[in-house]
């Protein structure tokens, strides 16, 4: 089976733990205003390579993976589930850790069981959540967060590890009723183990004027990193409600 790969990064250090090799997927349904890899959004293009090539490029530098491992991201790689499942449980065989950074948006709630092998052979799933209201969410990345949000819950259920991830984007992600909001439903994830919360920043753009695609955010500006820190505090106190909520349910049950 051969994967339409976009790029690959020997030495990746933002993308799951330690020093990874990550592996850019060709092709992304979701038109996030925000995304800086347009270039991915083509399901055409791309180079065909097999597991085991990539693999290979892996074992020429494993020494420097040895706290890492191997990370799917792109695009969207979920969207060449079989490809996606051969490469990690080959990967398993061998004993590297697998990561899988993903919108989510291809998981179907109405097969859930369609993802159980892929997930079976992965360590930790990095799970982008965009925007906790679903007509917010629609506008902001052309889906809805429905198939995302399921698929949260089947990690958990799976106990696979679990980060999640958000942008600050201004003027759409940027309230302290949405970031608590989304606090509140991730805090029922008995799975997760770490938060990461990211400023908007407009890098990106020179790929959209390259593309000759008018930038969705033009008038956005950069947050700082103090904003984000802000962010993350008010979702964090929207994991402790929850958890909060859930400990004193329990209680009442007992
Ligand atoms: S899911 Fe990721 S790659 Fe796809 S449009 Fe959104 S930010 Fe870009």
């Amino acid at each position: 089976m051969l994967g339409n790969i976009h790029s690959t990064e020997s030495f990746g250090t933002v993308d799951g733990p330690g020093i990874r090799f990550v592996v850019f997927f060709q092709g992304c349904p979701m038109r996030c205003l925000y995304c800086h890899n347009p270039d991915t959004w083509s399901a055409e293009g791309g180079t065909k390579m097999s597991a085991a090539e990539l693999l290979a490029m892996y074992t020429r530098n494993q020494v420097f993976y040895k706290d890492g491992g191997i990370t799917a991201t792109g695009g969207e790689p979920m969207l060449q589930l079989p490809f996606l499942t051969e490469l990690f449980e080959a990967a398993k065989k061998q004993g590297i850790h697998t990561c899988l950074d993903t919108s989510g948006i291809c998981f179907d709630p109405e097969h859930p069981e369609q993802t159980d092998r892929l997930l079976a052979a992965t360590d930790l799933v990095m799970l982008d959540i965009k925007q906790i209201d679903d007509s917010l969410h629609r506008k902001l990345t052309g889906h809805s967060n429905r198939r995302i949000l399921a698929f949260a819950d089947r990690i958990s259920s799976k106990s696979v590890s679990l980060w999640i991830r958000h942008v600050i984007v201004p003027g759409w992600t940027d309230t302290p009723e949405e970031q608590e909001a989304l606090g509140f439903r991730i805090g029922g994830l008995k799975t997760l183990k770490a938060l990461d919360v990211l400023p908007y920043h407009n890098m990106g753009r020179s790929k959209y004027e390259a593309m000759g695609i008018p930038y969705p955010l033009a008038d956005a500006q950069p947050v700082s990193q103090d904003e984000a820190m802000k962010a993350k505090a008010a979702i964090l106190r929207g994991i402790r409600r929850r958890l909060h909520e859930s400990s004193a349910g329990y209680a009442e049950g007992r």
